[in-house]
């Protein structure tokens, strides 16, 4: 292989070598798959494409400094993919076998996990689709789990930084007791206008608030919303929110760091009080904000006076990392170290 220019990968796709699969069929999951092809072949009334049975995850292999590869908080990925699939009617696959699909994934595909130096990791991401024909709207009787990897360079490409964000009133992501809770493919669709208008004109990403009211901060697209004011980390509670597991992560850091944290309902308003504020998921850990602009309402809510990260998000954002690379003890038990 023609070596690659690790810092410089984006976050695109780029095809590996192998993906492994496994089939529900008969009411029982079979054995793991491994396959060489990029392309899937199935039938044209499956579910996954009429009715959106889809969910999927996203976690990230880490190279160390000692050459070891870590994989972040494998069994909460499991857990989640496990309540998208029961929220959506699909077959729960058991913790064990999704632990056992990664580590193949991750093993086959060793030679695409970029070096430590790189800051560039490799993006795991499984999925469940529902396969079996209806035209009906019934959940599928098969099912296809496909994890496939794919390198992704450092998020910061250059070096930490705050972003601008946009609060959209015009779109809703997910209704208060609707799908926002399960990371499925549906909740994406819908949140593709606002993302694309948000980029347009120039912002990181979109805000949604609360769809009942629109009066509380729920989450971005794909990232979950914290704020820190007087040492303490404030996350939104919400029947709409995806739980990231990075956020959950956080909290705990957080709490160690011996901060506060909190999880309730956040008003808008409340934008103004807070002393920095970041976006949170997998892809960045921190995504920092600079300010969240809510142009229908003709309001600026400037969070980085400086327009830099602030001083507790580097802290949160550098540990978490240092965990994630190695760099730091997992105290946790967070880290599963490829064999
Ligand atoms: C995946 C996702 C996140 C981030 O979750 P992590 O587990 O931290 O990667 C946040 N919001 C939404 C809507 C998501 O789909």
């Amino acid at each position: 292989m023609k070596e690659l220019d690790w810092s410089n990968i984006g976050f695109g796709y780029m095809p590996t070598d192998y993906n492994v699969r496994i089939y529900y069929r008969n009411g029982e999951w079979g054995k793991l798959e491994i396959n060489s092809s990029e392309m899937i072949s199935m039938h044209m009334a499956a579910t996954c494409l009429h009715y959106g049975q889809e969910a999927f995850e996203g976690l990230k292999a880490f190279r160390g400094k000692d050459g070891k590869i870590r994989i972040f908080r494998l069994d909460e990925n499991a857990a989640r993919l496990q309540r998208s699939c029961n929220g959506i009617l699909m077959p729960e696959l058991p913790t064990e076998r999704f632990k056992e699909a990664v580590l193949e994934a991750v093993k086959l595909n060793e030679r695409f996990i970029p070096p430590y130096e790189s800051g560039a990791s490799l993006y795991i991401r499984p999925l469940m689709i529902g396969t079996g024909p209806q035209v009906g709207v019934k959940p599928a009787n098969e099912y296809l789990f496909i994890i496939f990897v794919t390198p992704v360079g450092p998020y910061f490409k250059g070096g930490f930084s705050a972003n601008p964000y946009v609060i959209t009133r015009k779109y809703d992501r997910a209704a208060p007791h609707g799908t926002g809770t399960f990371k499925v493919g549906g909740n994406y669709a819908a949140s593709l206008r606002a993302s694309r208008e948000a980029h347009e004109a120039g912002y990181s990403a979109e805000f949604y608030l609360d769809a009942r009211e629109h009066k509380y901060i729920d989450e971005c697209g794909a990232a979950n919303f914290f704020g820190i004011k007087n040492n303490t980390y404030i996350t939104p509670l919400s029947t709409s929110i995806l739980p990231s597991i990075t956020n959950k992560s956080l909290m705990q850091l957080a709490t160690d760091m011996g901060m506060e944290v909190e999880r309730r309902p956040i008003l808008e308003e409340e934008l103004s009080t807070f002393e920095e504020a970041g976006a949170c998921g997998t892809a960045a850990v921190i995504s920092p904000i600079a300010k969240i602009d809510d142009p229908e309402k003709d309001h600026t809510y400037i969070i980085a006076k400086d327009g830099k990260p602030g001083p507790v998000s580097t802290k949160l954002y550098n540990k978490l990392r240092a965990i994630q690379y190695g760099d730091e003890p997992d105290k946790y038990g967070w880290i599963t170290v490829v064999e």
